[in-house]
């Protein structure tokens, strides 16, 4: 590998940041077949933050219904073909409850924007959720809402959020985003950090025109931002969505990017996402090898599944069983956590409240 590259990786593990000319310049040279210094360089800051440990969320995807129109997803609202469903409270709980006694800490409640659930719903259901399940993390993904219900939310107990910020560019999120508004969307990650939630944002990889530079922005606007939870993952074209002609994303520059948000941000919690695991049936292996700490196993009822089409064959092993998860993870030399996970600014502030 050549000294230019070498001192580069080098000086990113020392200081936990570059400069955009410098990571641009890592972002064009390296490949996946010339990454072994990156991904070293990777493992060794995440086992010097989290040993070996890996986090397991379980996802459930509660309803595929989308007031939005994003040109990548199968969920959009113009798409027609989808066949769409909501789960009730109860049917909510009970996926979380049967999540719980395997033996999960960590609930993440997925849907796309749907109105249907009322602030009030969704905050007697985290109460629930809060009172069934003691210890048990509760992370949304349902993307923006006013301040007001955020608050809400987090006042009835929701931990954690996860809104992809999709991409820096601003050209790019209005190509992509119809009557969505760029400026809107890193407003409400700022009031989500702002209530107190573990915030996590993130971007998906190979839109098209999304150039090197315009990647190295994400990194810069990430390491800025600071999140507690970044979820990246390609694009995998859908065939009803105006992008279904695109290109995938390439999932090799995925691990490349885990591995550079790994030593910019040595604390971050870094799912391998189910669309690293689609594309490539050892995703799991090789993102944890990249420096990913937490895998999002799929547990709604296997009739949703099907239905939450945010692309076609959404990877399958993402639905197993605890025991294949745990057979996976260890073969690949890490060990599973069952713990909640917490992020580290988060303890760091709980710790402080208690001695203060
Ligand atoms: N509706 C919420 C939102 O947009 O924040 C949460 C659900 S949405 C399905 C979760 C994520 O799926 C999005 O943030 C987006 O990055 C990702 N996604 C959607 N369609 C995709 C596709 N075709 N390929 C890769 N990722 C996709
Ligand atoms: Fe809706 Fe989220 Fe899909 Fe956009 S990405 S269409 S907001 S579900």
């Amino acid at each position: 590998m050549e000294k230019k590259l070498e001192g580069l990786l080098a000086k990113l593990y020392r200081n936990s940041h570059l400069e955009k000319p410098e990571l641009l310049y890592l972002l064009e040279k390296i490949t996946y077949q010339r990454a072994g210094l990156l991904f070293a360089y990777a493992r060794k800051t995440r086992v010097k933050t989290y040993k070996r440990r890996v986090y397991l969320r379980a996802l459930v995807e509660f309803s595929n219904h989308c007031r939005n129109n994003c040109w990548y997803c199968g969920l959009r609202r113009d798409n027609k073909k989808v066949a769409r469903y909501r789960l009730l409270p109860e049917a909510i709980l009970a996926c979380c409850s049967s999540a719980y006694q395997a033996g999960y800490r960590t609930v993440v409640l997925q849907s796309g924007e749907d109105e249907f659930y009322a602030a009030t719903v969704l905050a007697d259901l985290i109460q629930t959720i809060k009172k069934e399940c003691p210890g048990m993390a509760v992370t949304l993904s349902t993307g923006e809402a006013p301040r007001e219900k955020y608050y809400r939310l987090y006042r009835a107990g929701a931990d954690r959020f996860l809104l992809r910020h999709e991409t820096i560019s601003t050209d790019l999120y209005e190509r992509y985003h119809p009557g969505m508004n760029h400026e809107q969307r890193l407003q409400c990650l700022k009031e989500l950090k702002e209530i107190g939630y573990q915030t996590g944002a993130g971007f998906i990889v190979g839109l098209p025109g999304q150039t090197d530079a315009v990647l190295a922005e994400e990194l810069l606007f990430l390491k800025e931002f600071d999140p507690d939870m970044v979820g990246i993952g390609p694009l995998i074209p859908h065939p009803e969505t105006p992008l279904g002609n695109s290109s995938a994303g390439s999932v090799e520059k995925t691990f490349i990017l885990l591995a550079l948000i790994r030593l910019l941000l040595p604390e971050v919690l870094l799912p391998v996402t189910t669309a690293v695991n689609t594309l490539d049936r050892h995703g799991w292996e090789k993102g944890l090898a990249a420096g990913a700490n937490v895998i999002m196993p799929v547990v709604s009822p296997a009739e949703c599944r099907r239905k939450y089409e945010i692309y076609k064959d959404k990877s399958g092993v993402d639905y197993a069983a605890l025991p294949e998860i745990k057979r996976r993870v260890e073969k690949a030399g890490f060990e599973l956590d069952m713990s909640r996970g917490d992020s580290y600014s988060y303890k760091r502030l709980r710790s402080a409240e208690r001695s203060g």
